[in-house]
């Protein structure tokens, strides 16, 4: 396993930081092609709470986050033009390519990553992606969270675990670098559960994982289950043994984006440890030897 800051060294010869953009997409999973309401997790932000707002266009949004973090980057550091919320690919193939067009071109930009679902990259969406890949480096980042197409039900994700297996083919096939969403602590999963699906990933050729604890947020599916005690939340030091187990399945050269997430603090209900984000970046250093 490798840390994303020594991939991004070895890959970019230099720090690299995120300038997240909000575009004007959905997901297939709120608007009822899919699903509604979403996945239970997920709040009315779509996943992206921490993207630019207000209708900006992607230059304007990469310009201002930019202009937020360069100061603390300096002059050497790069920038990856991050397309966060709801589901980057579901919209039409011509405004994709607009808009990692227009991404790829503003200064500062080395290389795009697009967050989506593995049911929303049909053969035109992977044709743009190419394209794009052929440009810079491309990351996919694909939320799977669990193997099991059971919690995948019960969490309402609406698609199956084979459709994950699929992208993950296509996307490499077209150069693009694989990173995985998964979510520890999912209702009714036991830790071999949790393990299925990282071996899973492993074996699907996934290059890079983001690890969360599952998190409850106000005005979601969960916050009802959570206030009902119908679910349970992880400890850090439990959820933290997950974490380093999961670590162990992992080749050497798969790359940790995350290993835990933090959800918004205004609407983030638990766990509350996650909250003192410092003691928790702390922690992971000590115990990962990062
Ligand atoms: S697929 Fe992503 S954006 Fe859509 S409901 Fe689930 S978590 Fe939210």
């Amino acid at each position: 396993m490798i840390t994303a800051n020594r991939y991004f060294r070895d890959t970019f010869g230099h720090k690299m930081y995120k300038a997240s953009i909000a575009v004007n997409v959905s997901c297939p999973n709120r608007d009822g092609s899919k699903g509604t309401g979403g996945c239970i997790f997920c709040s009315e932000g779509g996943s992206g709470e921490f993207a630019a707002r207000g209708g900006n266009s992607v230059t304007e949004q990469i310009r201002k986050a930019i202009g937020q973090v360069k100061d603390k980057a300096g002059k050497d550091a790069g920038y990856i033009a991050y397309f966060q919320s709801f589901t980057s690919t579901y919209c039409s193939p011509d405004y994709l390519e607009n808009i990692l067009s227009e991404a790829s071109s503003c200064e500062g930009i080395e290389a795009v990553s697009v967050a989506t679902r593995p049911d929303c990259l049909g053969p035109e969406i992977l044709e743009v992606l190419g394209r794009q890949a052929e440009k810079m480096p491309l990351f996919v980042e694909l939320g799977l969270q669990t193997s099991s197409d059971e919690t995948a039900e019960y969490i309402n994700r609406c698609y199956k675990t084979d459709e994950y297996l699929e992208a993950v083919k296509a996307l490499k096939a077209i150069g693009a670098n694989v990173i995985t969403h998964i979510i520890f602590g999912l209702p009714g999963e036991t830790k071999d559960m949790m393990m299925d699906t990282v071996r899973t990933c492993v074996n699907a050729g996934s290059d890079g994982y983001k690890f969360t604890c599952l998190y409850v947020l106000e005005n979601t599916v969960l916050e009802k289950l959570w206030r009902e005690n119908k679910v349970e939340i992880l400890e850090m030091e439990e959820y933290f043994d997950i974490v380093e187990e999961a670590v162990k399945l992992l080749p050497e050269d798969a790359v940790v984006h995350r290993f835990t997430g933090d959800g918004p603090k205004k609407i983030l209900l638990a766990p509350y440890w996650t909250k003192n984000k410092r003691q928790v970046v702390n922690y992971i250093n000590r115990r990962f030897g990062l």
